[in-house]
């Protein structure tokens, strides 16, 4: 679950958005190796990674 933006960078949001609403969310850039921003606060212990819809991984 990510979005592409046109400036080279992708959000990809908590694995946990659609099962508790959890708001947070990291900017990264399209090669997935850098951690541009991070938004949001998680509303439980914030996950060692962020999974993508195709099940990818993402380190935070
Ligand atoms: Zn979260």
């Amino acid at each position: 679950m990510h979005k592409e933006n046109r400036d080279g960078t992708t959000l990809w949001y908590c694995s946990r958005r659609q099962a508790g609403g959890c708001r947070a969310h990291v900017k990264l850039h399209q090669d997935q190796h850098g951690v541009l921003d991070a938004q949001g606060d998680h509303d439980h212990e914030p996950p060692q990674y962020y999974r993508t819809r195709d099940g990818q991984f993402v380190r935070y």
